[in-house]
């Protein structure tokens, strides 16, 4: 394969494009848009316009550099119809209700366009990356929330309603924090940047970003280092579950917070080893991502890419 593929990561305030060659990112830039803050401004049809705009802008300038792209895959957070691959809702992008980016942009640029949630095209592209072809892989995605991802025999699974490994949203501490999906004590509410945050408010009455909190945990600090450790006693407690239904050995964990891997790893071995069932003990493969970030980008890239093959 020498063509090139355009795989874009979209986050709440930034988004991410790059060019991607034999599943190597060879171009990548990162454009500042707040589709956050303009989806809560803005009214649906607008914030879709500006939306669109914005990405076919640094779509065009990817294709300046790299005439011969040939596909364009968009990981993107929020919940996807796996049928007619609209925006159902988006947590982060509120407003965004049943909207299709796929049609306009596939018209615009003249050429294949796939959406997917974007832990479930990171979780292609750690399975891309993995140089596996027919194998099993989960993924769990830290970041400001917690998402996640499954590949079977080398095939993402979305599930019937596109919601398959929306593992932050498992229950790991009945009648514990609200959740924005409306219940409580959910994963993300303890093992990602603003459960952890939470966690260290809770203890402390200070309100402090995730990596100042990280930073305290390496120096010894106490409260930091329980939040950290609570985050990676539900991650493992959440992962033993994800287990012992679809027993997969490949896991990779990766976001934003896999960076604090270290002060999680100690609570999160001793929790799956407890939790696990005898025959899965030891069995599990569990490694932190070591694809930059870009593994949303490289894996929206290769689902457009599987898909225009089709
Ligand atoms: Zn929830």
């Amino acid at each position: 394969m020498t063509h090139e593929l355009i795989g874009i990561d979209v986050g709440g305030t930034n988004f991410r494009l790059g060019v991607v060659r034999d599943t190597q990112v060879v171009w990548e830039q990162r454009f500042q848009a707040d589709f956050a803050g303009l989806c809560r401004q803005s009214s649906s049809g607008e914030a879709l316009d500006n939306i669109l705009r914005t990405l076919l802008d640094a779509i065009a300038q990817a294709r300046a550099a790299y005439p011969s792209v040939s596909s364009i895959g968009i990981g993107f957070p929020g919940f996807i119809d796996p049928h007619t691959r609209c925006v159902l809702s988006s947590p982060n992008l509120p407003g965004l209700l049943n909207v299709d980016l796929v049609a306009p942009l596939r018209a615009a640029c003249g050429l294949p366009v796939v959406l997917e949630n974007d832990a479930a095209a990171a979780a292609f592209g750690e399975y891309v990356l993995s140089g596996q072809t027919r194998g099993d892989l989960v993924y769990l995605g830290l970041g400001t929330g917690v998402g996640g991802g499954l590949v079977l025999r080398g095939k993402l699974h979305g599930g019937a309603h596109g919601v398959a490994m929306e593992i932050g949203h498992l229950i790991v501490e009945p009648a514990g924090r609200l959740c924005g999906c409306g219940n409580r004590g959910c994963l993300e509410q303890y093992a990602s940047a603003s459960g952890v945050q939470q966690s260290y408010f809770a203890a402390t009455g200070i309100k402090l970003p995730a990596s100042e909190i990280a930073r305290l945990a390496a120096c010894q600090d106490d409260a930091a280092m329980r939040a950290f450790e609570q985050a990676g006693d539900y991650l493992a407690a959440s992962l033993a579950h994800i287990a012992k239904v679809v027993d997969v050995s490949e896991v990779v964990i990766g976001g934003g917070m896999s960076a604090a891997w270290p002060l999680l790893q100690p609570a999160f071995e001793r929790r799956l080893e407890h939790d696990l069932i005898p025959a899965l003990r030891g069995k599990l493969h569990v490694t932190v991502s070591r694809a930059q970030d870009q593994a949303g980008i490289i894996g929206a890239a290769m689902l457009a890419n599987e898909e225009k093959n089709i």
